[in-house]
Parts: structure tokens; C-alpha cells; sequence
């Protein structure tokens, strides 16, 4: 009967095959000329049946000693109904890491430079396994992290079952520090190479020259790759240019799909600006978007960066964007990024500004000036401390160095905390956001110009 066919399927099927790729099937119905197996989403089914179909074939061949047809059905699981034995559907796994829910395909504008970066992360997203690695690269705030959690927003959302691990080359190597440091390498392994069906590392030129956890993400891919598990990597630089890569590394990466993504041209930039918009909820006349488009190039961190302006400006005023305050907050990114031609009066603004942002700052976290200079490690000085290197580097766009004499760290200090709270932001983390809106919105009452 179903069961026993089904029991014996099983049998059959390697374990860790049987765990990735059959645990939601079953045998909906079965007679002289043909077995239908059902799987639990049109994803899965379509990956078995390409993947497994002819094996299947076979086996179920041997099981009934005789030729029968097999078909196979994406069962649509009602939701409501919790089923009757467990065996046959599996719950929600355990999420392997956050994703932004706004990072999605559909936020995702899709224009000439970016196009080939866009269908290949949906073709991943749909067939994993199928252009491995993928490889993404572009400059500094062009969308690939964007792209990185849309294909895992989509995984989760169409295949469940899927188990995706979304981070960063650095956390990489943080979580392997540890793991050396407790003894733990074994599990690290484990968990890297044996529990996890969608890898995607950000970053990846973060470990130039970090030899040893170069190595380590050498075996982790080759265990991945071997059991057939997608590999998505992302990098500032193209493979060739990661100079000090092991060449073993870089022909892994090589050997998959290796996509570009280029600065968008102005009506890329016209609509990812609107969307942008959209995303927030600010109403923004064409004119506006136009502006944007024109004047911020380039990085399309700073393109955002002049829409959350706005938003706060509208909030603010109650007034809807003009193009004026959209030159206004424009016109003070760029003079930002000019910020260090400045001449003496000049100076002395960007001096009193700059205790402004520190006082307001240190304000926010309840502390004082003292404990942002100390060594402190209690959490809200150490947080105080990052939010302050954040805004310094993103709204005052002053350089890492000219920071971590400003806050006397060290350079690699710096750009950690940079990097730390750029991160929480990512990931929703509505505390730290909301106290650099508040530090933003005091320092547009008292007039100073972030
Ligand atoms: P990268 O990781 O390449 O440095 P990000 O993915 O962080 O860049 O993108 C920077 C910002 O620009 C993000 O807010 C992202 O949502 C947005 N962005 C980038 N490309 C697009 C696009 N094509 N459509 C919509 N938003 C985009
Ligand atoms: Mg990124």
C-alpha cells in the first residue's frame, strides 16, 4: 500500500537526501500504471523531479518489480490545519539568521546594471544548487546585500523547508575565533557544512589576507558544493582582483556564475528613488526623484539616505518635499564629501557642529563625556560609542582615521563599530534606530545640518 511504498522509499534514499528533499513527501495515490508523490511546495516538487526523478524512477521500479510511470503534485498544505501525524510535514524551521523584510525582489529595481546580478539571484532562489557559487560583485552600496536577502526573503517564504544561513565574511571569522578559542572547531564544522542548505557570505573581501579562515570556507564550500547545497558569495571586488586569495579559493569561485552589478544610470537611479519612497511611505513628486537621480550618483546608500532626510524633514515641517528641500539636504551631501577642503571659519563650524553631534549623542545614551573616552565595556557606553563613530562617518562623512583620532581608537575599532551598527540597522534593530532618529531630529531643531 501508500505507506508501505512510501516506508520503503525511505530505505532507499540517503539519509541527508531524504531530510533536504523528501520530508514533506507522500504517496497520494498508487495503482497498476502510475504513483503520484506529493511534495510540499511547487518548489520542492519541481526540484525533486529534476533532480531525483530518474532515480526515484528506478528504485520505485525495484520496490514494485515492475515499469510504472510516476508523476509527481505540489500539495498546497492548508496552513490552519495542524496534520494529523508528524512525520509527514515539517514545522517551520528554526530561522539560521535574520533577514531584513524590506530586502525583497520586489523593492528590488531592476535596471541595465544591475539585471544579470537580479535574474541570477532568482534563478538561485528557484533552483538552488543550480549556477554554483554564485558570485556577486560591485562596488560599495550598490545592492548586493539587497539582492543577498531577497533570495533568502524568497527561500523562507517558498521553500521552508530549506534551512538558509545568511553573513557576514566577518562574522564568518568571528564565529570561527570563538569556536578555536572554546575548542569547538567540531561543531563549527557541523554547522557550517551539515546543517545548512543556502549559504550566503557578504563581504568576502573582508578576509583578504586572513589565510586561515580562507581555508576554512575552502571546506566549507567543497562540502557544500558537494552535497549539492547553493553557495552565495558577495564582494566589492571581482575574483581575479582579490589578489591574496588562495588561488584554490578563487577557482571555486570562478567555477560558478559570476555576475557584475554597475552604477545605475540616472533613470535606474530616478525610479530606485521613487521606490525607495514608496518603501517609506513619503509622498515625492517626480520632480523630486528627478533631482535625486541627477545629483546623488553613485552610491545608492547616500540616494537613501537623502530620501530617510526627507522623511524626517516632512516629519518635521509637516510640509510635503519640495525640490528645494530636496537641493537643501542634497546640497549638504555633497558639501559633506567635500567636507575636507574646508577653509578656517569653515572649521571652526565643523568644530562647534561636531561637540553638538557628540553632545547630543552622549545625551541620547545617558552617559558622559568622560565614558565615551574611557575603556569602559558597559553596553550602552560601548553602544554610545558606535552610534557616535556611525553618525560621525555616514552623516558627517568624515574619514575612519579622522574618527578614531576624534574618539582615540584604533582604526580597525572604528570600522568594526561603523560596521557593527550599520549591521543592527539591517537587521531591524529598532533601539539603535530610533536613538539616531532622535539624535538626528535634535540636531535639525537646533538647526545644525547633518
Ligand atoms: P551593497 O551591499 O552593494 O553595498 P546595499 O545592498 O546595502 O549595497 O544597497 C544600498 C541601499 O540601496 C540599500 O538601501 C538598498 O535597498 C538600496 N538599493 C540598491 N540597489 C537597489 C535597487 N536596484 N532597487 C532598490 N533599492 C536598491
Ligand atoms: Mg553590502
Amino acid at each position: 500500500n501508500k505507506e508501505e511504498l512510501h516506508e520503503q522509499l525511505k530505505l532507499n534514499i540517503s539519509r541527508e537526501t531524504w531530510k533536504n528533499w523528501f520530508n514533506t513527501s507522500q504517496i497520494i495515490s498508487m495503482d497498476e500504471n502510475e504513483v503520484i508523490i506529493g511534495l510540499g511546495n511547487p518548489f520542492l516538487k519541481d526540484t525533486v523531479e529534476k533532480k531525483f526523478g530518474s532515480i526515484i524512477n528506478e528504485k520505485i521500479n525495484d520496490i514494485l518489480g515492475k515499469n510504472i510511470k510516476v508523476k509527481y503534485q505540489a500539495s498546497t498544505i492548508d496552513k490552519n490545519t495542524k496534520p494529523l501525524s508528524g512525520p509527514l510535514i515539517r514545522n517551520r524551521p528554526l530561522k539560521l539568521s535574520e533577514f531584513n523584510p524590506e530586502f525583497t525582489f520586489e523593492s528590488f529595481v531592476v535596471g541595465e546594471s544591475n539585471r544579470m546580478a537580479y535574474y541570477s539571484s532568482i534563478e538561485a532562489s528557484k533552483n538552488p544548487g543550480k549556477f554554483n557559487p554564485l558570485f556577486i560583485y560591485g562596488d560599495v552600496g550598490l545592492g548586493k546585500t539587497h539582492l543577498m536577502h531577497s533570495i533568502a526573503n524568497y527561500i523562507l517564504e517558498h521553500s521552508p523547508d530549506l534551512r538558509v544561513r545568511y553573513l557576514t565574511a566577518e562574522d564568518f571569522m568571528n564565529e570561527m575565533m570563538d569556536a578555536i578559542r572554546n575548542k569547538q572547531m567540531e561543531s563549527f564544522r557541523e554547522r557550517f557544512r551539515k546543517t545548512v542548505d543556502i549559504l550566503l557570505i557578504d563581504d568576502v573581501q573582508f578576509l583578504i589576507g586572513k589565510n586561515n579562515v580562507q581555508n576554512e570556507l575552502f571546506h566549507t564550500f567543497n562540502s557544500l558544493f558537494n552535497a549539492g547545497k547553493q553557495v552565495i558569495i558577495c564582494s566589492d571586488r571581482t575574483p581575479d582582483e582579490l589578489a591574496t586569495f588562495h588561488p584554490r579559493l578563487i577557482s571555486r569561485f570562478e567555477m560558478g556564475l559570476v555576475v557584475n552589478i554597475e552604477t545605475p544610470d540616472e533613470s535606474t537611479r530616478y525610479l530606485i528613488a521613487k521606490k525607495m519612497a514608496q518603501m517609506i511611505s513619503l509622498q515625492m513628486s517626480d520632480d523630486v526623484a528627478h533631482y535625486l537621480a541627477e545629483h546623488v550618483d553613485q552610491n545608492l546608500r547616500r540616494l537613501r539616505g537623502a530620501i530617510m532626510n526627507l522623511l524626517l524633514h516632512t516629519k518635521i515641517t509637516g510640509e510635503p518635499v519640495s525640490v528645494s528641500s530636496a537641493k537643501k539636504i542634497v546640497d549638504s551631501i555633497v558639501r559633506m564629501n567635500k567636507s575636507k577642503t574646508k577653509y578656517n571659519s569653515k572649521e571652526a563650524f565643523e568644530t562647534i557642529k561636531l561637540n553638538t553631534v557628540i553632545d547630543t549623542v552622549i545625551e541620547e545614551f545617558k552617559i558622559c563625556r568622560e565614558d565615551l573616552y574611557s575603556n569602559s565595556r558597559k553596553k550602552n557606553i560601548s553602544e554610545a560609542r558606535q552610534v557616535l563613530a556611525y553618525i560621525l562617518k555616514i552623516y558627517m562623512k568624515l574619514s575612519v582615521k579622522e574618527i578614531s583620532k576624534i574618539l582615540k581608537r584604533n582604526h580597525s575599532t572604528i570600522s568594526h563599530s561603523i560596521k557593527k551598527i550599520d549591521h543592527s540597522l539591517m537587521l531591524g534593530n529598532n533601539i539603535i534606530k530610533s536613538k539616531i532618529d532622535n539624535i538626528k531630529e535634535k540636531m535639525e531643531s537646533e538647526k545644525v545640518d547633518l
